[in-house]
């Protein structure tokens, strides 16, 4: 054999750079199902099957354009379990002369998989991942320019370079400015979301229907449920969802991008960020289909814009965060955040009706949209001070899109702000005030707590934990000029209400005992 070319579970894609130059009569592609990949974090059963069903898909579709393939099955008798178990495996076989692969998205297993070539002394050669608008080097060249790290920047770099929303002199963004954020973002009001547009959905076919099967025998205590899995998992599908979205959910989805509401998990977000991560869409075919829609008339610039961002900035940024600062990123904890995650993260069960509401619907379909990842399930985490590694952990089981170089920075950085400042200017904290206003009111109308206290029985613990927070990073905050406001709203309490909050936050970190025990 000449060249292995290896395909990751987020590579499936055809003409990804690692085929160029593929000769089938001397080549052939390594795939492998291993049970370390949802082992490594207690993977949630949907993300399991999202990445096993759209793998096999993609083998059939490997198959159809005539590429030899060796694919190793997770239930296969002697699978050895791990990546580099299996591809030492595939290398004593098969006799390749040389590996092949499209840059890899996790450190982790890039790492595993370079130690596997260089103890068979064999070169393994990684190609650009031409998926994404810019390479990690330019991400570094452009940190290196400005002296740190900020999306804005960044965001505008690549429009340009790309001409996305541009004037026609390629300089000018069009309408004026690079961004609408002030014009999107509003909640539904008392009367609710009203008619909302359907979430595109993919029954199960019969090879589908075998992994959730297989992945209910092997992975049977694992978070999550599989009854109403309907994702995307071939390129067909993820381009059918693709034009729902634009033509049903586009036209809405600034305005209403942070909004909330009880048992609505999909409202006018894409849903398409695993079909993206997957790499079963292409980044510019997404972002080009709605500049297109804009042009055409059929969308508002400010809605396309936000869109946009999204996946041309936050999505190209945080993966040169990632890139640029693993594996040292995990190292920090600025914040000396050390609890626990409550076991209720596995489960749903709380009283606090808008965090149960994220978490519960998270285990039904491994979805839930930005602000409930950042605003609700994080801002906790954040509040509580849950240890970086048990709250990346999570996030990574838990979502069909989960992948680390997404997930790790938009998780550590974005949401527990442990790099100090490195990705967001500030943490991104509030009162159980901000969920309600977010959500009109409709979580706290149906909650034992209320978000406007602070103390005592009925007070909110995301208000309480807020107030807290202020307070014991008070020294950090007050030297970040975006936080003076909010930390002179703590130092004007009296002493006695600072300890009384103190001691009621630290109420709240004290697991309860359950019901039963003594
Ligand atoms: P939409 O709201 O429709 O957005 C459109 C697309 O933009 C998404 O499909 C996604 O590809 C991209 N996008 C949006 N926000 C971001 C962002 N902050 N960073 C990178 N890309 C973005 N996204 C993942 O793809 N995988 C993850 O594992 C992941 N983990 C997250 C963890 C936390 C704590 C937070 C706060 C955010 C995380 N995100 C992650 C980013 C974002 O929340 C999801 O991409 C989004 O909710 C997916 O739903 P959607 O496809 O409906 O997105
Ligand atoms: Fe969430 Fe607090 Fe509102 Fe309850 S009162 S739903 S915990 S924000």
């Amino acid at each position: 054999l000449r060249h292995l070319v290896l395909v990751l579970g987020d590579q499936l894609n055809s003409d990804a750079s690692a085929f160029d130059g593929f000769d089938p009569t001397q080549d052939a592609v390594w795939m492998a199902e291993v049970q370390e990949e949802s082992t490594h974090v207690w993977s949630s059963k949907p993300r399991t099957v999202m990445f096993l069903a759209a793998m096999r898909h993609f083998a059939l579709a490997l198959r159809r354009l005539g590429r030899p393939l060796h694919y190793r099955w997770l239930d296969d008798p002697d699978n050895q379990g791990s990546l580099a178990g299996e591809l030492r495996a595939a290398i004593a076989r098969l006799q390749p002369q040389r590996l092949i692969m499209t840059a890899p998205g996790d450190w982790r297993v890039l790492q595993a998989l370079r130690a596997v070539a260089a103890e068979a002394d064999l070169p393994l050669e990684l190609r650009d991942d031409r998926h994404f608008f810019s390479t990690v080097r330019e991400f570094a060249a452009h940190a290196q320019s400005r002296g740190s790290l900020r999306l804005e920047y960044f965001y505008r770099e690549l429009r340009q370079k790309h001409g996305v929303l541009m004037e026609p002199d390629g300089r000018r963004p069009l309408g004026g400015q690079w961004n609408f954020d002030a014009e999107n973002r509003e909640a539904f009001g008392a009367a609710g979301p009203g008619f909302l547009p359907a979430r595109s959905q993919f029954p199960p076919d019969a090879l589908t229907r075998e992994v959730i099967a297989l992945v209910q025998r092997q992975l049977p205590d694992h978070p999550g449920q599989l009854d109403s899995f309907a994702w995307p998992v071939t390129r067909e599908q993820a381009l059918q969802a693709l034009g729902e979205f634009l033509s049903e959910r586009l036209p809405l989805f600034g305005r209403y991008q942070d909004a909330m509401w009880p048992e609505e998990p999909w409202l006018y977000h894409s849903h398409l960020a695993a079909a993206l991560n997957l790499k079963l869409l292409n980044p510019r075919e997404v972002v080009a289909a709605a500049e297109a829609e804009y042009r055409a008339g059929r969308a508002p610039l400010a809605c396309v814009e936000g869109f946009i961002r999204q996946i041309l900035g936050w999505r190209e940024y945080v993966r040169g965060v990632y890139w640029t600062q693993m594996p040292g990123y995990l190292e920090h904890n600025s914040l000396q955040a050390k609890q626990d995650l409550p076991a209720w993260y596995w489960t749903g069960e709380t009283e606090m009706v808008c965090l149960s509401a994220a978490l519960r619907q998270t285990l039904d379909h491994g979805y839930a949209h930005h602000i409930q990842r950042l605003m609700v399930t994080g801002l906790f985490s954040l509040l509580y001070g849950v240890a970086p590694a048990q709250i990346h952990a999570w996030y990574l089981a838990v979502y069909v899109d989960a992948v680390e170089w997404v997930e790790l920075p938009n998780t550590l950085g974005m949401s527990q702000f442990i790099d100090g400042g490195l990705l967001a200017s500030k943490p991104y904290i509030a009162s159980g005030k901000y969920i309600q206003r977010m959500s009109s009111g409709s979580y706290c109308r149906r909650c034992p707590y209320d978000p406007a206290e602070r103390l005592g029985e009925r007070a909110c613990p995301f208000t309480t934990l807020y107030w807290d927070f202020l307070i014991r990073h008070e020294a950090l905050l007050a030297a970040n000029p975006r936080m003076v406001m909010q930390v002179r709203n703590a130092t004007r309490l009296s002493a006695e209400e600072r300890t009384a909050i103190q001691q009621q936050a630290a109420a709240l970190r004290q697991p309860k005992p359950r019901a039963g025990t003594p």
